[in-house]
């Protein structure tokens, strides 16, 4: 079994690193073989570089609160699937996008050394497109049959799994510790 996650409202209250009531214990609880991957929509910083709002984050805020939370969680996933596609297609926005991709991956591989983190620009890696989670099975080609669940808090979530043939769970529900 693969197990994806989102993680804004999903392992983490969103835009902050501090874990979701049940997340430590559920994540602690998951089938030590089983794959895991977390996927995450995070065009923040390519809105900040488009628009100058200082409420947007920095890719160093990105990365900094991600892996904050993956410590307080004391859980690390095989995979981190970033896409960093703010879904506006305007030239700015694609310069903006793959400039912030180009500055995660050097920074997503110095935190997180342990972990494959791969980063997307392409609108269809964006939730609720399902690239990140077609992608994430793509690591083991041995394993491609195997069931994915994907867990996550938005219908564009749901979308995502649906579309990439994967189960699809309610956070709130995986949270408040139903079997997946
Ligand atoms: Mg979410």
């Amino acid at each position: 079994m693969i197990y994806g996650f989102d993680f804004d409202g999903t392992l983490v209250t969103s835009w902050t690193a501090t874990p979701l009531d049940g997340a430590r214990a559920r994540l602690a609880a998951l089938d030590p073989t089983a794959r895991t991957f977390v996927a995450t929509n995070q065009g923040g910083p390519a809105y900040r570089a488009v628009l100058g709002h200082a409420k947007y984050p920095t890719v160093e805020d990105v990365v900094t609160r991600l892996v904050a939370g993956f410590r307080l969680l004391r859980w690390w996933p095989d995979q981190l699937l970033v896409c960093c596609c703010a879904g506006r297609d305007t030239a700015p926005y694609w310069r903006a996008e793959a400039a912030a991709a180009a500055a995660f991956d050097p920074l997503l591989k110095a935190a997180l050394p342990h972990v494959h983190c791969q980063t997307f620009i392409n609108p269809y890696y964006r939730k609720p497109q399902p690239g990140m989670l077609i992608a994430a099975r793509g690591v083991g080609l041995e394993e491609r049959r195997d069931a994915m669940i994907y867990i996550g808090d938005m219908e564009s979530d749901e979308q995502a799994a649906a579309a990439a043939g994967a189960q699809y769970m309610d956070a709130r529900v995986w949270l408040s510790g139903s079997p997946a």
